[in-house]
């Protein structure tokens, strides 16, 4: 298998930022992340504290970006990442079908707005969670709900219902949904999942659902859930001025690291985490 030298986990401005960085240093990197690049650049409305680019226009900015990660043949993997493994010398970074290895590692995640929903901390693992293709075959035969924030759920609730008994599917967001009829659309908001020991049922506004399982498919999972041991600091990760996690070989740059929220600060994070991978495996082969 191929082991790239630097995998870049989000394709926003962070981990663009450090994709042409590395990119620069010849390094063979794989970055993750959106077709669109970003929710957050599509969404904004007027930037004006971007230094050189007074008054663009979040989708502008997007599509510069663009130009120039296809002017240096840098191309985004569109899988989800599930999880990230350190092996010690490597790391195993798994999306639903795939496995792939890396030196270095870049968390450039963003950040989730959305809070979690009474009850979703406590049964983790025990009914709830993060991805549902991966956790289906557990629930052949049984019933699935699906929370789904984005329209890259839709696929994976078709996928469930080929295996669960039935699938309910509870969108957070209003659009046309692509869902075979083995899926049951419920417009309601989720207030709390409930079950002792294990999942029983989701409570919402109008009504309850009796489910075994219950997946909340984001943007992005708690980083905490994504690479386990990972060290967090008031919701964010914690790093240090060479954007170094708690784990060796992880870096993280961007809104994942915390306050303030902005294009800058996330690029200039970008490019001090993969200066400083670069130099790191510089160092590897001396
Ligand atoms: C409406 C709005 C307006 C804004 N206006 C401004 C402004 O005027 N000026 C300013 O400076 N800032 C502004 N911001 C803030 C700015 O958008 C963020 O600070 C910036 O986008 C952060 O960049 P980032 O790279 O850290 O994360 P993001 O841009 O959030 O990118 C993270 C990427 O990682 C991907 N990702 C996450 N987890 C995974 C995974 N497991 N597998 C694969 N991909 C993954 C996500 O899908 C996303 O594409 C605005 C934000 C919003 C929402």
């Amino acid at each position: 298998m191929e082991r790239y030298d630097i995998a870049i986990i989000g394709s926003g401005p962070s981990g663009l930022s450090a994709a042409i960085n590395a990119k620069v240093r010849n390094k063979n990197i794989i970055i993750f992340g959106n077709s669109n690049l970003s929710r957050s650049l599509v969404l904004a409305p007027k930037v004006n504290n971007y230094l050189g680019f007074y008054g663009i226009s979040g989708t502008e900015l997007r599509d510069k970006f663009q130009k120039h990660i296809d002017d240096m043949n840098i191309n985004i993997n569109t899988e989800k990442v599930n999880n990230i493994y350190a092996m010690g010398e490597y790391f195993a970074i798994m999306t639903a079908n795939k496995t792939y290895e890396a030196k270095k590692v870049i968390l450039a995640l963003g950040i989730e707005h959305t809070k979690p929903i009474e009850g979703e901390d406590k049964l983790l693992g025990r009914g709830v969670g993060y991805c549902a293709t991966c956790d289906a075959p557990l629930y052949r035969n049984k019933i699935v709900t699906i929370l789904g924030y984005n329209k890259e759920a839709e696929s994976e609730a078709n996928y469930v219902s080929e295996m669960a008994n039935k699938v309910y599917y509870i969108p957070m967001y209003k659009d046309e949904y692509e869902l075979n009829d083995k899926v049951e659309i419920v417009k309601d908001k989720p207030l709390e999942i409930v079950g002792s020991g294990k999942v029983e049922k989701l409570v919402l506004k109008n009504t309850e659902i009796s489910t075994d399982g219950v997946f909340i498919l984001k943007d992005s999972a708690p980083p905490q859930q994504l690479v386990p041991g990972l060290e967090m600091e008031d919701g964010h990760i914690k790093v240090n001025r060479k954007m170094e996690t708690n784990i060796e070989g992880c870096y993280a740059a961007g809104d994942c690291t915390g306050k303030p929220y902005q294009y800058m600060k996330a690029v200039g994070e970008g490019q001090v985490a993969a200066l400083n991978a670069v130099e790191e495996l510089s160092s590897i082969l001396k």
